[in-house]
């Protein structure tokens, strides 16, 4: 694996192999890696040649700046872990570097409907930071496959939006959540959980495993309302936790029996914020 901290290094390495008529993966992290990157960037090794892993805690993307403060940073063994994979480049560029003209007048992307539901509400601004550090990502990558994470359900909604917007070639591969074997999602901020509030947090995956089995055709908001009193009652602050549509993202209320659904929710334990959605009927 060779690590690049330059865009126009990388550009020049990619189009090399690229002559070669080599494929590039792409899997944009924001480091403290674990696991489930670490399948992300298997996956990529199974679909693509070369397999591109970025490594950049995006300041733009956080509405919260105490969030971004408590980022976890843990480079030497995001390097470890990558140079045990399959991943054959770890790109990792200062801000200067993604944002050449600097953060202060950035572009503004008309989002709709997305930007205003679910993580769009309660972390405003947040998917205008994904899509400008993405939209530069992807410009300097320009990769034929992007792996991303189905954990970050509504993030997989806005970059197949953006790919169409950009005109990019890239195709979006949403993989699987990876979880620990007692369901809880990974994250890059489990690691903030302290040993109470790490035992408490599979609560999340059982209640949506539960909301999953509960399912029935009618009026949605009992199922969504019990869940919301399970999390809470197990020691959780509950942002939201809502049942849509699992193609649009429109909430559902009612159910026919047949569109697709997904339950999503997002939850403080403490200071930390999880979150994690299921489809509940595919
Ligand atoms: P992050 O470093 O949290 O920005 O995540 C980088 C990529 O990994 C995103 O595409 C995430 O959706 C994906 N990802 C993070 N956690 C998981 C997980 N538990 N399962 C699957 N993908 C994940």
């Amino acid at each position: 694996m060779i690590i690049i901290h330059k865009a126009r290094f990388l550009t020049e390495y990619l189009a090399k192999q690229r002559n070669k008529g080599l494929s590039i993966g792409f899997v944009p992290t924001m480091g403290a890696l674990h696991g489930a990157h670490i399948s992300l960037v298997n996956q990529s090794a199974k679909e693509c040649d070369i397999t591109v892993c970025s490594i950049f805690v995006n300041p733009t993307q956080f509405n919260d700046p105490s969030d971004y403060n408590k980022y976890p940073v843990t480079l030497e063994s995001d390097i470890r872990m990558l140079a045990a994979s399959q991943a054959s480049v770890l790109y990792v560029p200062t801000a200067s570097e993604v944002y050449t003209d600097g953060t202060s007048a950035l572009e503004h992307y008309d989002l709709g409907y997305l930007d205003a539901l679910l993580e769009g509400k309660f972390r405003p601004g947040h998917f205008q930071g994904v899509c400008q550090v993405m939209s530069r990502l992807l410009k300097t990558v320009d990769p034929e496959k992007l792996f991303m994470g189905q954990k970050d359900y509504q993030q997989c909604m806005v970059i197949k939006w953006l790919l169409t917007q950009l005109h990019l070639k890239a195709l979006l591969v949403t993989c699987p959540t990876v979880r620990e074997s007692d369901g809880l999602a990974m994250s890059s901020r489990n690691m903030r959980l302290n040993a109470e509030q790490r035992g408490r947090a599979p609560l999340i995956f059982r209640v949506l495993t539960g909301m999953k089995n509960r399912l029935a055709p009618g009026k949605l908001g009992d199922l969504k309302q019990e869940a919301i009193d399970e999390l809470n009652n197990g020691g959780f602050d509950v942002e939201y936790v809502e049942i849509a549509n699992a193609t649009t993202l429109q909430p559902c209320s009612d159910w026919d029996g047949r569109e697709p659904l997904v339950a999503l929710t997002a939850a403080y334990l403490g200071e930390v914020r999880l979150i994690d959605n299921m489809l509940l009927n595919n």
